[in-house]
């Protein structure tokens, strides 16, 4: 037996390092695609940030996120990249919710 640590995933926007905050992992498919990696099981290169808009734009901005993914990041990657973030936190946030108003 031996105490397996879990994998340290730190946010490629802020520096932070997560263990209680919601994290999310982008993903470079081995077509090198990048992708929204919901699951966080997904086979490839994978980079982390905060479950938040700021931390993945300040990820893209500071160009931390295609060094890290080891992709160049275009622009219309970068659009889809955000928009299925934005519904990810939006899924998130009505988990978060569950205030008996199924
Ligand atoms: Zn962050």
């Amino acid at each position: 037996m031996g105490s397996r640590k879990p994998p340290i995933r730190t946010c490629t926007g802020c520096g932070v390092t997560s263990d209680k905050r919601e994290i999310v992992r982008f993903v470079r498919t081995p077509e090198g695609d990048v992708a929204l990696d919901v699951t966080g099981k997904a086979n490839g290169r994978g980079a982390y940030t905060c479950a938040r808009l700021e931390c993945f734009e300040g990820a893209v901005r500071k160009r931390r996120l295609s060094s890290a993914l080891r992709v160049n990041l275009r622009e219309e990657d970068i659009d889809r990249l955000r928009a299925d973030l934005e519904q990810h936190l939006e899924t998130l946030g009505r988990l978060a919710n569950k205030d008996g108003d199924a």
